[in-house]
């Protein structure tokens, strides 16, 4: 390996999700800043899945990945939050993090350590080899500011759980404050519970990492990224807006020829792709519910479905073996052939947005996926269903005003009726178009933000800057 380069550790938390965009910043980093080389140390808890294996696969040659050797633990039960799933694959990874990184620092000239929000162990890890330590936070810099005040927050409640003490909540620069039941998933549960400790345990090592990559972009969160840099002046951590950074080319071609032949024959701007990100599912009645809706707003769709699990992040790990179009509604396929196409599971997300007949996306806003529809102009209907998705859609929806979202009834249903509703409001109406024009605003801002001279491409230098500087007076 090579001596003269600079060598950056990089831990991803398990799961696709969090493996993609530190990939491809990885990639930015490289291409941006030569004298730097990274090695990917992936904790896992089975063997590397074919799609993992695929991003893997799209690798330059300055980028190397070794996958750490699998955990075990047959206890956890099969609805347990993925956030703690992810936090304690990675702390029982850690004796193997460790002589990893033995064995690349004896190998190259190593510097940092970069690691995703559910791999925080690793800033221990990282100080014990004198490394300058980085949380890679593939979410917006809403749920970050959030995250940041979280422990001092905690200190204030003084019952089993927060509604009982403080209904809404003041993130440091948004606008409005946050009703407790739109925070992050952990937060909702019992104090005293696992998932809540495991959550304010992650929460607290942000404040000691030296610096906090954010994947968005200035000109989207202009407020909250002024508020993170105040907190920075204050002895925070350092803040890098570096994105979006968002896949290129989807990681998988399942279902890539049908969907991509299928839009080729729809018109401009006609379709609503709905998906609900890498394991997002929904009960079998909203299923039900949601294509009776698609049916009667008449609108043309694409759909990756999912077979139903009254769990909403069930498929994020194991991904699902049934067939999801069994679940559909009698004679749903047939009656509208002509009207949309439903694909099991998987779409080829980041092309299909990209295509010009997809005008709405109605989707989980999952970080990666509402930049994907930032980047594409894509305006968008929000859905959230676990993790920090809430928080996204109230940024979407009364921040940026780039998207709508549907009104849940008393039972926790979203109806047939209100679906429709919302997919017209968004492909046919006025509102749509204002949506739609706001979305493309934000697309050309990030094109810039990522332009030579632009705000993200100024935080990446600004990155490597500090880290050099950090080890050539040494
Ligand atoms: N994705 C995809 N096809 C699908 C579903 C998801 O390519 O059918 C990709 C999507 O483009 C995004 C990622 O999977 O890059 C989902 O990440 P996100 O943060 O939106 O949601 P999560 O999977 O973490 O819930």
């Amino acid at each position: 390996m090579e001596k003269e380069k600079r060598c950056i550790a990089m831990v991803p938390s398990p799961g696709l999700s969090h493996l993609i965009p530190l990939v491809e910043f990885a990639k930015q980093l490289v291409s941006q800043h030569p004298n730097f080389h990274i090695h990917f140390l992936i904790p896992t808890l089975g063997p590397p899945t074919p799609s993992t294996k695929a991003v893997l696969n799209t690798l330059p040659p300055t980028i190397h990945a070794t996958v750490l050797p699998e955990v075990n633990f047959q206890d956890l039960p099969h609805n347990t939050e993925p956030a703690t799933k992810m936090k304690l694959i990675v702390q029982h990874s850690i004796p193997f993090l460790h002589q990893a990184l033995q064995s690349l620092s004896s190998n190259s000239h190593l510097v940092a350590l970069v690691f995703s929000i559910f791999s925080t162990d690793a800033h221990d890890v990282a100080k014990q080899f004198n490394l300058l330590s980085y949380v890679f936070y593939a979410s917006g810099a809403v749920p970050l500011s959030f995250n940041l005040s979280l422990p001092k927050l905690d200190e204030g409640v003084s019952t089993e759980l927060w509604l009982d003490s403080i209904p809404i909540v003041h993130v440091p620069g948004c606008s409005k404050p946050f009703h407790v039941r739109d925070l992050p998933t952990p937060l909702l549960g019992k104090r005293s519970s696992e998932t809540y400790k495991l959550y304010i345990d992650v929460c607290q090592k942000f404040s000691l990492v030296d610096g906090l990559i954010v994947n968005t972009f200035n000109e989207l969160e202009p407020n909250v990224i002024r508020a993170l840099q105040e907190r920075e002046f204050q002895s925070g951590p350092c803040v890098y807006p570096i994105g979006p950074i968002i896949q290129t080319k989807s990681s998988s071609e399942a279902n890539g020829s049908i969907c991509m032949a299928w839009l080729e024959n729809q018109s401009p701007n006609c379709v609503l792709y709905v998906s609900f990100g890498s394991g997002g599912t929904l009960s079998h009645e909203q299923v039900t519910e949601l294509a009776f809706g698609l049916e009667l707003s008449g609108h043309k769709f694409l759909w990756v479905v999912r077979a139903p699990s009254n769990y909403g992040a069930s498929a994020y790990f194991s991904g699902q073996n049934e067939d999801p179009l069994e679940y559909l509604p009698n004679g749903f396929l047939e009656r509208t052939k002509d009207q949309g196409l439903v694909v099991p599971s998987w779409a080829p997300q980041v092309e299909v947005l990209g295509h010009g007949s997809v005008g709405g996306f109605l989707s989980h806003c999952g970080w990666s996926s509402t930049l994907e529809s930032v980047v594409n102009g894509v305006p968008m209907i929000a859905w959230p269903l676990f993790a920090e998705q809430r928080m996204n859609a109230i940024t979407l929806t009364d921040e940026l005003k780039v998207a709508v979202r549907p009104v849940v009834d008393e039972s926790g249903l979203i109806t047939r009726d209100e679906i429709a509703k919302v997919v017209k409001r968004v492909m046919e109406e006025d509102e749509g178009l204002e949506l739609r024009k706001r979305m493309k605003e934000f697309s050309c801002r990030a094109a810039a933000a990522l332009s030579e001279h632009g705000s993200s491409r100024k935080a990446l230098s600004s990155l490597a800057n500090d880290i050099e500087k950090h080890f050539s007076g040494m």
